[in-house]
């Protein structure tokens, strides 16, 4: 993946040892803004919300990795067919797609995300990063996106990022042998005080080092930046044998996420033949949990494809399988696949009562709050979907999907004023201050704006435009 070096901000400090939390987490939301704007990033709901919620039962094992901010951690996926997994500053943690689907069960899974907020939680990045001296001319953004940059292709993107630099930098990026091991140590215990299988690491790492010997292209991205020696396997040996074995049962979610990620990870017409393969493969399978997978991904490739009948009928297939009838009906990725489908097949009044009964069953699900939200815009219902948006966006503050939708119900409306306030705010959450700035004035020209309206885009522009000069201001000064 490249990332494009623009306006990159050198938060080094030569007096500092180890980087605050707070310039930790400033730093990671700016190269999450990059990353974000990267095709390869994973924009997709669910499996965003899967990994959120997945990591945070991790992060709850340990709560202090959350730093003297007590920041949210956010766990994201990437397109990219190297079995990797990587830690930003101020816990972004990003796992390749390639990754997931190599991961049998959760406990696999957990293995990696857990070793990944051991360093986060060892300060080992914040250390490595406060080491920076100024005098390398480096911003440390610029480090960490060409570190990044080159977890893939080591030769190629550094290099065009930073000239000769590119591979330096990458060395300076890696983990000592010894951040390694401190990382599987608290990787480990937070595995146990989740209640994970803890020989699920040594199960996944061992598979990755044998990956590395029959297929050299595949695996070793992982290996490369936290190589795996025989002496930090017989170590984690070493402390499993001392816990006592935990039997993890995995959720149905974490087989519907992969197939829904191998659909995702290679979006082209020959991708989704390959994903429809490996899914009629499946089905061959005696699992009722495997065919409901399979069921799940066949019918997410229907929905791709426009054929929304052949979808709704994979999807109750799919659900039909799945194993326990309560796990069927507590399914938020199963209904959410089914409120997609109808609103997909102009069927807004049964996507509204849809995503009304699941909003009540899954409070907690972002994704069914949003299906909400567009089954009432779908509908026509744009009052409620207005007053709705707006609730929910004072409870969540940080979701710029809330704004964006705010934006589509006040245009459905006709009111343009409100429409780009609303835009306003988006791209202002989105981490683009000139973009929202702009939207601003495009507001205040607005023949509908009153001048209560004008009031409010007047204090919002000094804020936005006092935030702007800071964030130049950073950028500037350090350079
Ligand atoms: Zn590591």
């Amino acid at each position: 993946m490249a990332y494009a070096e623009q306006n990159l901000p050198s938060l080094g400090d030569s007096e500092r040892e180890e980087l605050s939390p707070l310039m930790e987490r400033k730093l990671g939301e700016q190269v999450m803004r990059d990353i974000r704007r990267d095709r390869d990033y994973l924009d997709d709901p669910v499996v965003l919300e899967y990994l959120n919620n997945f990591g945070a039962s991790l992060v709850a094992a340990r709560p202090e990795a959350r730093g003297e901010a007590g920041y949210d951690f956010f766990f994201f996926a990437v397109r990219d067919p190297t079995l990797n997994a990587f830690a930003l500053p101020g816990g972004f943690i990003g796992v390749h797609s390639a990754l997931v689907l190599a991961a049998q069960n959760e406990s696999e899974l957990a293995s990696v995300l857990a070793h990944e907020i051991g360093h986060v939680a060892q300060r080992h990045i914040a250390r490595m990063l406060g080491r920076q001296r100024q005098d390398s001319l480096i911003p440390l953004a610029a480090v960490v996106l060409a570190a990044l940059a080159s977890r893939s292709s080591p030769d190629a993107t550094s290099a065009l990022l930073l000239g000769g630099q590119g591979m330096a930098v990458q060395r300076q990026l890696n983990f000592s042998r010894d951040a390694e091991r401190e990382a599987d140590r608290v990787g480990l215990q937070i595995l146990d005080d989740a209640g994970f299988d803890t020989s699920g690491m040594i199960a996944f790492f061992g598979r990755m080092q044998n990956a590395t010997r029959s297929y050299s292209d595949m695996a070793p991205a992982y290996l490369r930046s936290h190589p795996l020696t025989t002496e930090r396997m017989a170590d984690i040996e070493a402390r499993i044998r001392d816990q006592r074995y935990k039997q993890h049962v995995d959720s149905l979610d974490f087989h519907l996420i992969r197939a829904r990620l191998r659909v995702l990870q290679n979006p082209t017409a020959q991708g989704m033949r390959d994903a429809a393969a490996v899914f009629e493969n499946q089905l061959q399978q005696k699992g009722r949990t495997q065919i409901a997978a399979a069921k799940y991904g066949l019918a997410f490739i229907a929905l791709r494809q426009g054929a929304t009948d052949k979808a709704q009928t994979l999807l109750q297939e799919s659900s039909a399988a799945a194993p326990g009838s309560s796990e069927k009906l507590q399914n938020p990725v199963l209904t959410g696949l089914s409120i997609d489908i109808k609103l997909a097949a102009n069927r807004p009044v049964e996507a509204l009562k849809e995503a009304d009964a699941a909003r009540a069953k899954f409070p907690l699900s972002r994704g069914i709050a949003h299906q909400y939200a567009d089954a009432l815009v779908a509908t026509g219902r744009y009052d409620e979907a207005v007053r709705y948006l707006r609730d929910q966006a004072q409870l969540y503050r940080h979701e710029p999907e809330l704004q964006e939708r705010l934006a589509k119900a006040y245009a459905a409306q006709g009111k343009q004023a409100l429409q780009h306030i609303a835009l306003a705010e988006y791209y202002a959450i989105s981490g683009s201050l000139p973009a929202a700035i702009d939207q601003l004035g495009i507001a205040r020209r607005a023949p509908d704006a009153t001048f209560y309206d004008q009031t409010v885009i007047d204090a919002r522009e000094r804020e936005l435009q006092a935030s702007w000069k800071e964030e130049m201001k950073d950028s500037q000064a350090r350079r």
